[in-house]
């Protein structure tokens, strides 16, 4: 008799099949619905419908505030406030079609990020993050992607964010992260400054500064688009 509640009570109830939370934003801000057609994804390099999908990654959030910056600032607060500003900068644009994998203070797993990419079938995916490093002198920006078909994206928009950062250049890295190794869109990881850094640091929350990188992802994002509809994106050597 023990055993067969024993039984049951290990059956029941079915913990690994339950459904995954769902915690991708609200509608109102991650949906598209005012973009011409379904954006779906290659739609636009196939056959010239509107509809770029791009995937906007505010990293860490909820229990991971990820890097604790030089005034105790949290790295997931400004990666949600940078999102937010490209977010925008893209919705202006019928041509692209604008999600987020959070709009608040929400823990989502690596995987269920590049997951929602894939599921997606996002033309970008742009996850946003601000750098650490043991001693606070350490400074600048630099720009990550795994596949090097992700290469071309994180090359165009790193070109523009070396300048308007206006922090030292620390180039273009190949690196396993698992948010772009299980991502089957061109993916980058962009580590924007060193809230480590304390200039750097009182740089990255003004807004002033946001809105200018905000600025320069675009422009380096739309740049990306427009080489590859001339055909000579993937031309883009890796160093
Ligand atoms: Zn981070």
């Amino acid at each position: 008799m023990t055993g067969i509640i024993a039984l049951a009570i290990i059956l029941w109830p079915p913990y690994d099949q339950q459904p995954p939370v769902h915690t991708y934003g609200d509608t109102a801000l991650s949906g598209a619905a005012d973009a011409e057609g379904n954006g779906s994804a290659g739609e636009a390099s196939d056959n010239g419908l509107p509809g770029y999908t791009i995937l906007i990654d505010a990293g860490h959030g909820g229990k991971d505030p990820g890097a604790g910056g030089a005034s105790g600032e949290e790295e997931k607060d400004f990666t949600l406030s940078l999102a937010r500003k490209v977010y925008a900068l893209l919705e202006q644009d019928p041509l692209y079609n604008p999600y987020m994998t959070r709009t608040d203070d929400t823990f989502i797993e690596l995987e269920e990020r590049s997951g929602y990419s894939n599921e997606l079938g996002a033309d970008a995916f742009l996850s946003i993050h601000g750098n650490t490093f043991q001693d606070s002198r350490v400074s600048g920006t630099e720009t990550y992607y795994d596949a090097a078909s992700s290469f071309p994206l994180a090359n165009s928009i790193h070109r523009k964010l070396a300048g308007a950062t206006g922090f030292p250049d620390r180039g273009v890295k190949q690196e396993q992260w698992k948010v772009l190794e299980g991502n089957e869109s061109p993916a980058i990881l962009m580590e924007l400054g060193f809230m480590t850094n304390p200039e750097e640091e009182a740089q990255m929350l003004d807004e002033a500064w946001q809105d200018r990188v905000a600025g320069a992802i675009v422009e380096g994002l739309k740049e990306y688009f427009s080489e590859n509809n001339r055909g000579d994106g993937l031309s883009d050597e890796i160093p």
